[in-house]
């Protein structure tokens, strides 16, 4: 590891006094590799893994696999995430929620790690927005998204100007930032490290949460969170946040043997974890809560714009009937939502209409139905569509976008691809043949073969 800055060791020193060597001793070890499952489809596919205490979902693993070489991790049955960063799992089950449905927001999602964990709590009638500025990142986001399947859960690119109105009952504002808790995980963390950053992070962080306040209901949840250490990015931040806008500090309570640290300041709370005092990477959290009357809801006047519509008949028989749907209507790819979430679904369309749902149905092709990744990957589709488990070499063939090794089909027609349980995506029989429909952008291009 390259020397610490040192600017930044001082200024540890300072922050952390006797404990500051325990510190800079744990940025010598390597990282620790960890997965959170999806909620819905993870079954743990290692062994001598061993639980995250704070998200239920999440694993220690004992060395780091190679990811790209199992087709669970394609098929979206876990993510790749670091410990620290599950926090927010244990800090969203502490939240009092009223009953009633929701509209949340992540407004920095890329590469989309914490909206994975913001889905997991996802009520049936509520609508979750990713959001992402940065369009490179924006397509990782997506990728990351349509292999999950998240339903309900729709994709924007709005810079924090563009928030002018409450619209969202929880919002996570997981800042870009200085990265210092990055330092020992990612070499350009530690080498891109000056003063100057952290103080044109903590400007940008302020915009960005100006951003998500406007958008916050009353009552609504800000969270927010950067992996960095510095005050000015996080405890100074948070103290202004809750001077400058109508907010209250929320406390959350931690057992006390998991090693996080309680930051107070000027009535504000927020929690610190550091690499020395648990199994994770540097990272801090704070949660405030919007309590100041909005006026959004007089408003709101006249008849709900209506942007869904029922599934045409061509494509019913092509749908679960498990979940009943209705699809975003001018929309060839047919974007999904659930019945439940309907109305608010429709009330984040209004106020955003750019936004895209990210699991869709597919589109006709002429007369031919043509599926979307996500309709296997989101297991929307109808048990009309048979489903061939392939072994893992099979799997990666597949993943590859190879045809020449699929088990033969029964009929013509698509079938989905699956690996122990996970849908990797389609295939479609000719009766001579396979044609491998995997999305091109996305096939696996490092096959280590044995
Ligand atoms: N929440 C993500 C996760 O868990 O996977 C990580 C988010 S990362 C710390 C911060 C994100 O903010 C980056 O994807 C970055 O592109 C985005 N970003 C950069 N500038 C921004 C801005 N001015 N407004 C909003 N987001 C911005």
């Amino acid at each position: 590891m390259t020397a610490l800055p040192d600017a930044f060791v001082q200024r540890m020193k300072k922050q952390l006094g006797e404990e500051a060597e325990l510190f800079f001793q744990a940025l010598t070890q390597p990282p620790v590799t960890s997965i959170r499952l999806h909620h819905q489809k993870g079954r743990l596919p290692f062994q001598h893994a061993t639980k995250i205490p704070w998200c239920d979902t999440g694993y220690y693993l004992q060395d780091r696999p190679l990811f790209s070489q199992d087709p669970h991790w394609h098929g979206g049955a876990y993510y790749v995430q670091e410990a620290s960063s599950m926090v927010l799992d244990y800090v969203l089950n502490q939240l009092t929620f009223l009953p009633k449905p929701r509209i949340w927001m992540d407004m920095c999602a890329a590469p989309g790690g914490k909206t994975g964990i913001l889905a997991k709590h996802l009520g049936a009638e509520d609508v979750l927005l990713a959001n992402e500025v940065v369009g490179t990142r924006r397509s990782i986001l997506y990728e990351n998204l349509v292999k999950a399947g998240y339903i309900n859960t729709f994709v924007a690119a709005e810079p924090a100007s563009a928030f002018r109105t409450p619209f969202a009952d929880i919002i996570l504002v997981d800042a870009p930032c200085a990265g210092e808790g990055m330092m020992r995980k990612e070499a350009e963390a530690l080498n891109q490290w000056s003063q100057s950053l952290v103080e044109s992070c903590s400007q940008m962080q302020k915009e960005i949460t100006g951003g998500a306040f406007r958008a916050l209901h009353k009552d609504g949840y800000l969270i927010y969170s950067t992996c960095s250490y510095s005050p000015e990015e996080n405890m100074l931040n948070v103290v202004g946040f809750q001077n400058q806008y109508h907010l209250e500090s929320v406390t959350v309570s931690f057992p006390e043997n998991w090693g996080i640290t309680t930051l107070n300041e000027a009535g504000s709370s927020g929690y610190q974890l550091y690499p020395h005092k648990l199994r994770g990477e540097g990272l801090f959290i704070a949660v405030l809560k919007r309590t100041e009357t909005d006026d959004d809801v007089s408003r709101k006047k006249g008849k709900q714009k209506q942007f869904f519509e029922t599934v045409p008949k061509w494509l019913t028989a092509h749908l679960s009937s498990r979940e009943a749907c209705l699809v975003r209507k001018s929309d060839d790819q047919n974007g999904l939502i659930s019945l439940a979430a309907v109305p608010k679904a429709n009330e984040l369309l209004e106020y955003l209409p750019r936004a895209h749902v990210a699991v869709t149905a597919g589109s006709l092709k002429g007369k031919d139905f043509v599926p979307a990744h996500t309709l296997a990957t989101s297991r929307m589709f109808s048990d009309n569509f048979a489903v061939i488990d392939l072994t893992v070499e099979t799997a990666l063939d597949f993943l590859e976008r190879d045809a020449t090794t699929l088990p033969a089909g029964q009929h013509k027609g698509w079938y989905v691809m699956a690996f122990e349980g996970t849908y990797l995506g389609w295939a479609k029989w000719t009766g001579q043949g396979w044609k491998n429909h995997y999305p091109m952008s996305w096939r696996l291009r490092n096959r280590i073969r044995s």
